[in-house]
C-alpha cells in the first residue's frame, strides 16, 4: 500500500488542504493503521509543543540557580588561589631545591647540624626566634648565618603562602554564608 501523499498531508496543517484531499487522507485513515499510528504520534508531539511554553520554572528554580553560580563561584576561586599557591609553593620549592644543593656542595655537615638545630629553636617562639637569630649573628661564621637565614626565610615563606590561601579561602566561605 502506498502512504503517499497521505503522509505528508498528515504532518501538513490540515486546513491547507482541499475538500476532496481531506476526504482522501480520512479513507485512507481508516484503511491504514500504520498513518493512523503516524497520526497518532504526530498529534501527540503537536500537543506536548503547544504546552512546552506554558511550563513554568519549579518553585524556588530562581533561587537555586542563584545557589548555583556562587557555588561555581566559590569553586572558581578556590581553583585560583591553588593555582596561585602551587606557582608560589614551586618556587618557594626550587629556590629551597637551590639552596639545598648550594649547601650540600658548600657546607660541612656540622654545619649543617647546626643549622638544623638553630632553626628548631626558632620554632620555639618569638622571644625564643630573636634570642637565637641574635645568638646566631652573635656565635656563627658569616656562611653558616647566611644557611641559617636562608631555611628560616623559606619555611617563613612557605608559611605565610598558606596562610594566605587560608584567608582568601576563608573570605570566599564568608561570602557564600552571607549571601
Ligand atoms: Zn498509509
Amino acid at each position: 500500500m502506498s502512504h503517499q501523499p497521505f503522509e505528508t498531508w498528515l504532518l501538513e496543517d490540515r486546513r491547507s488542504l482541499s475538500e476532496e484531499e481531506q476526504q482522501n487522507l480520512q479513507q485512507h485513515l481508516e484503511r491504514c493503521s500504520d498513518c493512523r499510528r503516524l497520526e497518532a504520534k504526530w498529534q501527540e508531539v503537536r500537543l506536548e509543543m503547544r504546552a512546552a511554553p506554558m511550563v513554568a520554572p519549579r518553585p524556588g528554580f530562581s533561587r537555586r540557580f542563584q545557589a548555583g553560580m556562587a557555588e561555581r563561584r566559590v569553586r572558581e576561586q578556590r581553583r585560583q588561589a591553588w593555582r596561585v599557591f602551587i606557582a608560589f609553593g614551586s618556587s618557594a620549592a626550587a629556590v629551597f631545591a637551590g639552596f639545598m644543593i648550594y649547601a650540600f656542595f658548600f657546607s660541612t655537615t656540622a654545619e649543617w647540624v647546626q643549622s638544623v638545630v638553630t632553626l628548631l629553636s626558632t620554632t620555639v617562639g618569638a622571644a625564643e626566634t630573636t634570642r637565637s637569630l641574635v645568638s646566631t649573628w652573635m656565635q656563627f661564621t658569616p656562611f653558616s648565618l647566611n644557611l641559617t637565614v636562608w631555611i628560616t626565610v623559606g619555611v617563613t615563606f612557605c608559611f605565610l603562602v598558606l596562610l594566605w590561601v587560608f584567608a582568601i579561602w576563608r573570605t570566599s566561605l564568608v561570602g557564600v554564608i552571607n549571601k
